[in-house]
């Protein structure tokens, strides 16, 4: 069988790259404080349980603000179009921001599956955590904190929730030397 495959997508900044890491415990993705240092989509494993997907990340270098737009938009259709869901990260403490109601627009117009994820949800009630983020339509946020690594294993599970399970031997049909850590 084929592995489900799950985008991250996002603006910059909301925690993408900390989340892939997070998920696929490698370091293969940049973090960093300038707004989407990561240059292209970067790809990994991720296994809960006996289950297995892979994980893309987005990002792009930009410098000014209409190449944020413009790159943001480029690299989220595409992450978008391989994916079989989305997992649609925004900032909890920031709230809904112009940019997220942009990503929302792409993200909904490719009628893919969507998680809302509120990150950044560290010491936040899950309530308050969310509440911004009914008005997408996607569906109940799920509040996560990337850098504390907490609500990952529930997200992970919603994100992988009707596709068929995976059977001995499926990542061995992708002939990359990534390796699939537990999350
Ligand atoms: P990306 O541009 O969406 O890939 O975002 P990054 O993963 O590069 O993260 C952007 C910034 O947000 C970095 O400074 C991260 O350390 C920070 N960040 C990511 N996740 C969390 C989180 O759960 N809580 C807090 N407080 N900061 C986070
Ligand atoms: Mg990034």
């Amino acid at each position: 069988a084929v592995l489900p495959v799950i985008a991250l997508v996002g603006r910059p900044n909301v925690g993408k790259s900390t989340l892939f890491n997070a998920i696929t415990r490698t370091r293969d993705a940049l973090v960093a404080d300038v707004p989407g240092l990561t240059r292209d989509r970067k790809y990994g494993y991720a296994r809960v349980g006996e289950r297995r997907c892979v994980i893309i990340d987005t990002g792009g270098l930009v410098e000014t603000v209409e190449g944020v737009e413009r790159l943001m938009a480029e690299q989220t259709l595409k992450a978008v179009h391989e994916s079989d869901r989305v997992l649609f990260l925004l900032d909890a403490r920031a709230g809904c921001t112009p940019s997220d109601l942009h990503v929302a627009d792409l993200v909904r117009r490719s009628g893919k599956s969507v998680v809302v994820v509120a990150n950044k949800s560290e010491g936040l009630d899950p309530e308050i955590a969310s509440a911004d983020f009914h008005q997408l339509g996607f569906g109940e946020p799920v509040p996560i904190s990337a850098t504390h690594v907490e609500g990952v294993v529930s997200l992970m599970e919603r994100a992988l929730e009707g596709f068929p399970q995976s059977e001995p031997g499926d990542e061995q049909t992708d002939h990359t030397k990534a390796h699939q850590p537990r999350c």
